[in-house]
């Protein structure tokens, strides 16, 4: 796969055609900054649903459908009893009584995933299971409960009417119905209708491949010693990854890169194999290393751009390689990492995968005491949203606003959305914001 400007010492000097370049970018305010809206629908006018294909039921889980399912048969399938007991006629033990039981002989027993041998005779009664098909000529089902279970005869103790009991052919489903549209999400509830219908696989949209990767020279694996103070943990790879595949990605977390630019632009080449989407974190601000945005040009075509929002205002972008693999990279704070993760890289998968709504639904919630944004930026402050007296939503700030506080974003369960031209929300108002625990 050779890439724009991608050499191996070995290699001849190669020359290619320089990347086509990407869709003309939204415009900027007067600060130079892109609305989060314009950048999100930016990325998403980028990448394209992935092509579907066909998937047994139990790896279709949570993907969305891809062709309308009719069903070819009936839910039940045909009339069956609801109950253990007594297939009769209604009309046999319509005087039956606890003093007065009506006795019937019983001429037989049919249990499920069997059919009865006749008819029902008038003034007879037939053993059944539950799930076993009625036979003809019977039109109730008396439970056990209602006999004294009687084996060559019954005695029933109370009347019963017409179809009391009884499942009936078609009163679920019917043979020829849409139980199914394309685009719906296949929840256990609809796997289980699909199998209930009799389809073992179906044609969806795949769970995208998300390469992760960590950049920076200071990170270090959890689970080894940090060398020295000024090392720390690689939290965002762990992050990022974590909220991918619960975003219903298939996630390759790759070891950790340094600010090197010919280890970053390897790593990112040698990755794109595998990557429905590449996700870096670190290395796009405005420092001396930030390496990653010194070799996307390398790369592919590539949109380095400033965001409206706080945390998380540079933002890059890329198609790169021969198949144009969409990449996105976030800023290396961590808590700038999941707020561009919920803003754009979540929205992206979900379009990959066929998933609508692509951003999360907007809750309205009280605001438990004064929130302060961040005039001229929208603000994702980090909340915990609770119930209040009312049982209505109510938010609270959990933490500061640093976007290096990842022990509050712990804490939060919600991101609270402050618009840009608002400078502070006030105790008791509304606000919007996202429920993070709820990956539909
Ligand atoms: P950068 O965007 O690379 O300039 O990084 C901004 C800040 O985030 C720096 O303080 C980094 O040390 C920190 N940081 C970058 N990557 C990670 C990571 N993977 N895990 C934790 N912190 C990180
Ligand atoms: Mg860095």
């Amino acid at each position: 796969m050779p890439l724009f400007g991608r050499k191996r010492k070995d290699e001849p000097e190669f020359v290619a055609e320089p990347p086509a370049p990407l869709a003309e970018p939204p415009q900027v305010d007067e600060n130079g900054l892109r609305s989060m809206a314009d950048h999100r629908d930016y990325l998403l006018s980028q990448v394209e649903e992935l092509p579907p294909f066909g998937q047994q039921l139990l790896d279709a889980v949570g993907l969305s459908l891809c062709e309308d399912i009719v069903t070819t048969i009936s839910l039940p399938g045909f009339d069956n009893s609801a109950m253990d007991g007594y297939a009769v006629r209604a009309g046999d033990v319509a005087a039956a009584s606890d003093h007065r039981p009506v006795t019937l002989p019983v001429v037989g027993e049919v249990a499920a995933g069997e059919a009865a041998r006749h008819p029902l005779s008038p003034g007879t009664a037939m053993k059944i299971m539950t799930g076993a098909p009625l036979p003809e000529q019977a039109d109730a089902v008396v439970p056990y409960e209602s006999t004294d279970r009687g084996a060559d005869d019954v005695r029933v103790y109370e009347p019963t009417s017409r179809g009391r009991h009884i499942r009936r052919t078609g009163e679920d489903v019917s043979a020829g119905e849409l139980v199914l549209a394309a685009g719906d999400r296949l929840d256990p509830r609809r796997i289980g209708l699909l199998g209930a219908i009799g389809k073992d696989k179906v044609l969806v949209r795949p769970r995208p491949r998300v390469v992760v990767l960590a950049t920076g020279s200071e990170l270090v694996d959890p689970g080894l010693d940090l060398p020295s103070e000024q090392h720390i943990y690689d939290s965002n790879s762990f992050l990022l990854a974590a909220a991918a595949k619960a975003a219903g990605a298939q996630v390759f977390r790759v070891g950790l890169v340094g600010d090197d630019p010919d280890q970053v632009r390897q790593v990112i080449s040698d990755q794109l194999i595998r990557a429905d989407l590449l996700l870096t974190s670190g290395g796009v601000s405005q420092g001396d290393h930030d390496v990653v945005k010194q070799v996307m040009p390398d790369l592919g075509s590539c949109d380095f751009a400033q965001v409206a929002m706080q945390p998380g205002k540079p933002q890059g972008f890329g198609l790169i390689g021969d198949d144009r693999t969409p990449m996105i990279m976030v800023p290396g704070n961590p808590v700038s990492a999941f707020v561009s993760f919920e803003t754009f890289v979540r929205p992206v998968i979900r379009k990959l995968m066929g998933a609508t709504p692509y951003s999360r639904p907007v809750l309205r919630c009280r605001a438990a005491k004064t929130i302060s944004g961040t005039f001229g930026r929208m603000n994702f402050a980090r909340g915990v949203v609770t119930f209040d007296a009312d049982g209505g939503y109510q938010v609270e700030l959990a933490g500061g606003h640093g976007s290096h506080l990842i022990g509050d974003l712990s804490r939060a369960n919600a991101l609270v959305i402050i618009p840009r031209e608002v400078e502070e929300i006030p105790a008791g108002h509304e606000v919007d914001v996202w429920l993070l625990d709820d990956d539909q």
